[in-house]
């Protein structure tokens, strides 16, 4: 299994810069307080749930991410009850290296599956794009108190394609867990499969389940609905 471990050490330095300033920014992009207790985590990565590229990053991340993403958009269905589609909105403003990658892999889910849809925001999303460089890769974390984001890897972008990177990681925001022992065809093998696998699609049983994890988000979202009514 490949790893950027070893091959990106030098660059954590850079890394915390790079993501001390994305969560500054992400706290005033999502109007949360997670910015110091995130950044807090770093050396404890126990504490950061996270699903990665490769298989370098915590591996249990994916539920709470996914978790995190519906009770964003259970909200706004309370706020606004009429809405019928399942709609994901995020913010790629601070990921601008990778702003055509992160357009594709939107469309590329759009494309795929029919109970949710990703949409672009300029506003606080439900989650967001952030890119620099981390030893652990690309990968999707939530501080696990209803804040997302996916971190997009400098090195591991040129080393792997960077479409099947983005798509990889917005899947978990969908709700699939990282399978690195699958085969190229999987969107979520990631890095598994070897850098040679350009696969950007996710495989039919990758879109059913993602139809199934949302039929049964908007199940949840209307169920807090009633609450809130
Ligand atoms: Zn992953």
């Amino acid at each position: 299994m490949a790893s950027f471990r070893s091959n990106t050490g030098p660059r954590r330095s850079r890394r915390l810069v790079a993501l001390a300033l994305g969560l500054g920014l992400a706290s005033a992009a999502l109007g949360t307080a997670s910015p110091a207790s995130a950044d807090s985590t770093t050396e404890t990565p126990a504490r950061t749930a996270a699903s990665g590229y490769v298989g370098t990053a915590e591996k249990d991340g994916t539920k709470a991410f996914f978790d995190a993403v519906l009770k964003s958009v259970a909200k706004r269905q309370a706020e606004q009850p009429s809405l019928k589609a399942v709609t994901v909105y995020y913010n790629a403003s601070q990921a601008p290296s990778f702003r055509s990658q992160i357009s594709s892999a939107a469309s590329i889910w759009n494309s795929s599956v029919s109970n949710v849809k990703l949409q672009a925001t300029s506003g606080s999303g439900d989650f967001a794009y952030y890119e620099g460089s981390d030893p652990r890769g690309s990968y999707a974390s939530t501080d696990g108190h209803g804040s997302g984001y996916i971190f997009l890897d400098y090195a591991q972008n040129q080393q792997y394609d960077s479409v099947r990177v983005a798509a990889h990681e917005t899947g978990h925001v969908l709700g699939l867990p990282d399978h690195y022992s699958g085969p190229c065809n999987e969107l979520m093998s990631g890095g598994g499969p070897g850098p040679s696998c350009t696969n950007r699609y996710p495989n039919s049983t990758e879109r059913a389940r993602v139809n199934q994890l949302w039929a049964n988000g908007l199940a949840k979202a209307l169920a807090q609905v009633g609450k809130a009514g």
